[in-house]
């Protein structure tokens, strides 16, 4: 029963999409034909050793609109709540935000953070993750947030990736995406940057010396980051028996496969 659906990601930061889940939007977009919309709950100005928070903030939603675009998406939305403090943030008030745009924008499909994955460091991550879970079961609720604009609109399924999916349950084969996912992902240039930063000082407290990083030219940082997320997916893949993957908890929302049997939600790769 193939219909036309809309996915929405709710994440925290500009690049968690592309680093975990990038490859299968890619996918929807692209042999799918379906509409993806990604909205990025902070502002991202905790991500980078070296710009200011007001310059960050301002190059890493650049970044994120670029990224958007390499995947095909219909818009990349910034929330703008501050980095790193989503917790402050009153949960019923971020439950809202997020189901008010499954309602516009009427998702059928969320992807977010999992939020019953165990060992998540960031609080963002796991903050976001409950919201969107709440969001999305109850989007279809008209006493859930009756001053929203839009009409209530259930969300069917939602695709849940994790840092450490020990729940996940479904691979997606994305060989014919890797290109594209590595594109987008290395459009957020201060993250990757970030990234190897990160690296040095880790590796300068332990006293260790890394040739690969201390040599690294202006655009070093790329082909190290490329090959990184190569392998790490080619290994999520070598689980399943595919060249690269990516991993999600895989859950039906509602109770319309229960009543009606599970012909009328399906998802869109093989389980
Ligand atoms: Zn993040």
């Amino acid at each position: 029963m193939n219909r036309k659906k809309t996915v929405l990601v709710v994440v925290a930061h500009a690049d968690d999409m592309e680093f975990l889940a990038a490859g299968t939007v890619a996918r929807f977009v692209r042999e799918c034909g379906y509409d993806v919309y990604e909205y990025i709950l902070t502002d991202n100005s905790k991500g980078s050793y070296r710009l200011a928070p007001e310059e960050l903030i301002a190059v890493s939603a650049r970044e994120a609109i670029e990224a958007g675009r390499v995947l095909g998406l219909k818009e990349v939305r910034l929330e703008g709540y501050p980095d790193a403090y989503l917790n402050e943030t009153n949960p019923n008030v971020l439950r809202g935000r997020i189901m008010s745009m499954i309602r516009e924008v009427k998702a059928d499909i969320v992807m977010s953070w999992d939020p019953f994955a165990p060992y998540e460091d960031h609080p963002d991550h796991r903050v976001t993750g409950m919201a969107a879970y709440e969001a999305a079961s109850f989007s279809g609720n008209p006493l859930f947030h009756p001053e929203h604009a839009h009409a209530p609109y259930p969300a069917t399924e939602a695709y849940w990736f994790a840092k450490v999916p020990t729940n996940a349950d479904l691979f997606v084969d994305i060989s014919s995406t890797i290109d594209t996912k590595l594109e987008a992902l290395l459009k957020h240039d201060c993250q990757m940057l970030l990234t190897i930063d990160g690296l040095v000082q880790e590796a300068k407290s332990v006293g260790a010396e890394i040739h690969a990083l201390a040599n690294l030219g202006p655009d070093g940082h790329r082909a190290l980051i490329d090959a990184a997320i190569r392998s790490f997916c080619a290994e999520t893949g070598e689980e399943a028996g595919m060249p690269y993957a990516e991993q999600f908890r895989y859950q039906k929302l509602g109770m319309l496969d229960k009543v009606l049997g599970t012909a009328y939600v399906t998802p869109d790769f093989p389980m």
